[in-house]
């Protein structure tokens, strides 16, 4: 497993720092994760302004209904 960055990312450069596995590269699109050194350690995900990372371990968030009281 590894995660994964997709298309909805604008290249900010936010996550390589946070990666502690150096797993992150600029590629020729987007940015990318190496899979035979990432560790899904998730750190990355959450520094990410536009939700651009996808791991399989994680399912995605859920829709959370708010009721009107
Ligand atoms: S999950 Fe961890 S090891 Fe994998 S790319 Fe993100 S920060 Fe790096
Ligand atoms: S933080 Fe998100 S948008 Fe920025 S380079 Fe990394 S994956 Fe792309």
């Amino acid at each position: 497993m590894s995660s994964l960055i997709n298309d909805k990312c604008i290249n900010c450069g936010v996550c390589l720092p946070v990666c502690p596995t150096g797993s992150i590269t600029s590629g020729a699109r987007t940015y990318v994760v190496d899979s035979d050194t990432c560790t899904d350690c998730l750190l990355c995900a959450p520094v990410c302004p536009v939700e651009a990372f996808v791991n399989p371990l994680v399912p995605p968030r859920p829709k959370v209904k708010t009721k009107k009281k």
